[in-house]
């Protein structure tokens, strides 16, 4: 590769001898005999090497040629040629910056060829690295400015989201109040209806025929489950939007089940299943929120029988669990649940069967209800099922400490 090069010697012979061998090499070469000449050129031109003898004539030296060329040519590459003997002269050039010096006299033109050679590899290498940290720091204004880009982004659509976010708490505090408001309309007159219309079946205001009587307990069926269907919606609205506070106190499992079971008696007669509280001996002592806990185990029930057919099983079963705590099951032989829905049954408004020949009445949120009532009392509840064979719902709860010991105790765990 060619360079140019900028030789500072004021011995004709000596000149004569270094052009010729530089330009053979293929450099482009300019001599000058004195240190004011060479600082001429290095104002007009640029250079990649200035090989300055350190004794020259006139008032500036070789030294004052590296310094100039320090200032005027930066990138070029400074070698000096002094005598052996002068040691001091060497280490002082190299201070001032050359790279390398030559011996004087020339030893011979294959050590100056050498030495030539390496000072231009080294600005070659220089000027590959000025390169790379010039494509380094403009690669790091990008990654700069790109991450500046994407703190803007992420900033905007945090400000997005957060405004959804509060646009969606404000609808679903709306919708849950209208639910609460107009459930509760319903329920109202619903009532009064119901009254109506028990007060005919019982017969006070006057006989009613046998053939009557059907179409009212029809008529008091449906209304009893108009009834429970907006109970559900109102415990919905509760649930998710101002729930009552916790009550928390010793209740008896066994007897709340054992009046949940009295509750849903009828509708398990006229589904034809059979609902029953196995082991009816022990209390069961926990402490809980009687209220929260009727209500989940109705919804659960509720499903249990729905979900059966004529002929079919409820049972609800204590067993304990080592010494503190005690699962209570709630299982069917129903028509089961398939493996790939259990996870989803527990969302809101979800079921199984959505389709429009849909045979089971139901709103889809018994279970969401029950699920995070139970939660809110440090239980979670679970389900195992087989499609075509019956579902199982379960949990566990801490037996209360104070009491005395409830079910049969199992093995410490
Ligand atoms: P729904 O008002 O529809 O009963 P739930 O939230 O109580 O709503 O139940 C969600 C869905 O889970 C039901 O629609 C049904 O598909 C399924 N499911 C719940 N319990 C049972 C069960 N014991 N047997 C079979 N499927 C059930």
């Amino acid at each position: 590769m060619s360079h140019r090069i900028l030789i500072v010697e004021d011995s004709a012979p000596l000149q004569t001898v270094i052009i010729e061998f530089l330009q053979s090499k293929g450099h482009v070469c300019q001599c000058v005999p004195d240190a004011r000449a060479a600082m001429k050129l290095m104002g007009q031109d640029v250079y990649d090497l200035i090989l300055t003898d350190v004794r020259l004539p006139g008032e500036a030296d070789g030294f004052a040629v590296v310094e100039f060329a320090n200032q005027h040519q930066p990138e070029a590459i400074k070698v000096v040629m002094s005598g052996y003997g002068r040691l001091d002269d060497i280490v002082r050039a190299i201070r001032l910056g050359a790279y390398d010096f030559v011996r004087k006299p020339l030893p011979s033109l294959a050590e100056l060829g050498v030495i030539v050679e390496r000072a231009l590899e080294h600005k070659n290498l220089l000027r590959e690295r000025k390169r790379a940290q010039e494509e380094i720091e403009r690669m790091n204004v990008e990654l700069s400015r790109a991450n500046d880009r994407l703190a803007e982004e992420v900033e905007r659509r945090t400000a997005d989201l957060a405004k959804a976010n509060r646009e969606l708490r404000t609808l679903d505090e709306m919708k849950n109040n209208l639910l609460a408001s107009v459930s509760h309309e319903l329920r109202t007159p619903l009532v009064s209806v119901r009254g109506y219309t028990e007060l005919f079946y019982s017969g006070r205001l006057c006989p009613i025929p046998e053939k009557y009587q059907k179409y009212l307990e029809t008529c008091l069926r449906n209304i009893d489950r108009l009834l429970s269907l907006i109970d559900s919606l109102m415990q919905y609205a509760q649930t998710f939007n101002q729930r009552p506070p916790l009550r928390l106190e010793l209740i008896d499992l066994r007897q709340i089940f054992a009046a949940l079971i009295q509750k849903l008696s009828e509708a398990a007669r006229s589904a034809e299943v059979s609902l029953e509280l196995l082991e009816k001996g022990h209390p069961v002592l926990v402490h809980g929120d009687a209220r929260l806990i009727e209500q989940s185990f109705q919804h659960i029930l509720d499903n249990a029988i729905k979900f059966n057919r004529p002929g079919g099983r409820v049972w609800v079963e204590f067993e304990p669990v080592g010494r503190k705590l005690v699962k209570i099951s709630v299982g069917d032989n129903g028509i089961g649940i398939p493996l790939e829905e259990q996870g989803r049954i527990f969302e809101r408004f979800y079921q199984v069967d959505r389709g429009p020949t849909r045979q089971y009445g139901g709103t889809g949120i018994g279970l969401a209800i029950a699920r995070d009532n139970l939660r809110l009392l440090g239980s979670e509840l679970r389900v195992t099922s087989e499609l075509g064979k019956g579902s199982v719902f379960y949990l566990t709860m801490p037996l209360a400490e104070d009491a005395p010991p409830t079910v049969p105790p199992g093995p410490e765990k």
